[in-house]
């Protein structure tokens, strides 16, 4: 894979084959998998909807890792509403970073505001203006310039202006070609980020004695490089997430540091000093890790997602594999899973036998389905924001699941609108911010990841464990709810297949 002499990541439809519009039983999606058959006539490639309610951009999924960045100022080149939902999480993004270095500021962005008269005369002085402006006012070590689609449409040449702005400022600039009409799978936004990273960031870090003279500290710094992980953090991963993942892989004597999000832009330079680039999901990191191999030769691992005991397990025992450290491993995995299991017994006594539907991204979703089945429940529905090859391993840890229906859907709230009402599960694990319709129903609600709470690793499942036995215990705010609102659809959608407005390629 080599994508880099490209201005742009290409879309993840082409690139991946990967499906937004399905609708139908686990088996079947999985034969598709199996027959390797995305993107040739009669593939769920090419599948698509007649009606869509909602979709999803890559410009505000792209915002979720580049407003992350510390010491950075983001320049939103687009109208004022593009990137706008920064907004809502700028508490959370400023208490992140402080969560790595006290000193960081929060998200600090600009807009260039483009109008009717912009659509005329071009958005460059627009541009130019906001990148020398957050160099002489804010003195970042990178600005990230955020394309939208306005700007893609009227042919601003933003490469060019940037590469001419970058002889006038201090900081790095990068840009990133996210416009939202690109691509309809919302997940090109990762490929887009990186794609701005590997061209603006990675390179070896500049050390004088880099492996010339063979100094004592060079020998150590030679040793602990054989024993660095990178993990590949993503946006929906919370500070006690990292912390776990840290825990158990150091205690299997492994050194890790997390990237992109939350980084500052010299850690894309000593994330070059490690023996393996682990993704925490696929559906994330693989643009990234095989153009990093590719370039520098460092190894990857994609496998599974350590949701749940059984991913834990295989993620963790895929990275000791690499290192020779399986029997540290096994001792080691062996103790948490015994200390995990007695610890679980409270919730599976209440749990069990509960039904649930789960919705948000494709691995997430079906990694959560084994907790959901450790705890002696069942997994009655799923809707996927997309699927693509990533989701394979994940299968592995699950029983019993060819004939659950499962949407892939972005957005589209009405489709699982109506799987709901049909499927009658007991409560809803769900994608976080899209809850507002969901929680109508009056069902329980189990967020899908939270800012602050834990939900990778062992501690992760005791705490998704604990949180669905009181979600499920004290449910009246979203009884209060839906006796008092309505859901925005008429009942004839209730009566109609779910999947009416699906049509897959013949
Ligand atoms: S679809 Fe285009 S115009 Fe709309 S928010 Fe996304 S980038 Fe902006």
């Amino acid at each position: 894979m080599n994508y880099l002499d490209a201005k742009s990541a290409p879309a993840r439809e082409d690139r991946l084959k990967a499906n937004i519009a399905f609708g139908g039983n686990l088996a079947r999606m999985k034969g598709c998998l199996q027959r390797g058959c995305f993107g040739k006539e009669g593939c769920l490639n090419l599948s698509g909807r007649s009606f869509t309610q909602t979709h999803g951009c890559q410009f505000l999924l792209s915002l979720a890792i580049i407003n992350s960045i510390r010491k950075s100022v983001v320049v939103m080149h687009g109208p004022v509403g593009c990137g706008i939902c920064s907004t809502g999480n700028i508490g959370m993004n400023k208490s992140f970073k402080q969560l790595r270095d006290p000193n960081s500021e929060g998200i600090i962005w600009l807009n260039t505001n483009l109008d009717e008269a912009d659509v005329i005369g071009g958005g460059e002085k627009k541009l130019r203006e906001a990148v020398l402006y957050a160099d002489k006012e804010f003195r970042p070590e990178t600005i990230i310039v955020a394309n939208g689609c306005v700007p893609a449409l009227i042919g601003d040449d933003v490469d060019s202006i940037l590469s001419d702005l970058q002889e006038q400022v201090a900081a790095v600039i990068m840009p990133v070609h996210c416009e939202g009409f690109k691509t309809k799978v919302m997940a090109t936004a990762y490929d887009a980020v990186y794609h701005g990273i590997l061209k603006n960031h990675v390179r070896l870090p500049n050390r004088e004695k880099y492996v010339v003279e063979r100094t004592f500290e060079d020998l150590q710094r030679q040793y602990r490089i054989s024993r660095n992980v990178n993990i590949l953090n993503v946006g929906s991963m919370s500070r006690p997430d990292e912390l776990e993942l840290q825990r158990i892989l150091t205690a299997i004597g492994l050194n890790v540091r997390f990237i992109p999000c939350y980084a500052e832009p010299e850690d894309f330079e000593y994330s070059l000093e490690t023996s393996l680039n682990v993704s925490i999901c696929g559906t994330h990191d693989d643009y990234f890790v095989e153009h990093i191999k590719e370039k520098y030769n460092i190894p990857f691992l994609i496998d599974t997602i350590p949701i749940g005991r059984k991913n834990t397990d295989r993620w963790v025992k895929k990275i000791a594999e690499r290192f020779g450290l399986e029997k540290e491993a096994e001792r080691y995995l062996a103790e948490e899973n015994k200390i995990l299991d007695e610890s679980l017994k409270p919730f599976r006594a209440t749990l069990k036998g509960k039904k649930a539907f789960l919705a948000g991204g494709e691995v997430r979703i079906i990694a959560t389905a084994e907790i959901v089945q450790d705890l002696g429940m069942e997994v009655v529905g799923f809707k996927a924001h997309h699927f693509d090859q990533f989701i394979e391993p994940i299968f592995n840890a699950l029983d019993n699941i060819d004939n659950v229906l499962i949407d892939v859907a972005t957005n589209q709230p009405f489709e699982q609108a109506n799987l709901v009402r049909r499927l009658k599960p007991d409560v809803l694990i769900a994608h976080t911010g899209g809850n507002n319709i969901a929680a109508k129903h009056g069902l329980p609600l189990l967020p899908l990841f939270g800012p602050t709470y834990n939900y990778l690793g062992y501690s992760g499942v005791f705490e998704v464990a604990r949180r669905l036995n009181r979600v499920m215990r004290n449910n009246q705010f979203n009884k209060n709810l839906a006796e008092n609102t309505a859901l925005p659809y008429k009942k004839e959608w209730y009566e109609k297949d779910p999947f009416t407005y699906i049509k897959e390629q013949e």
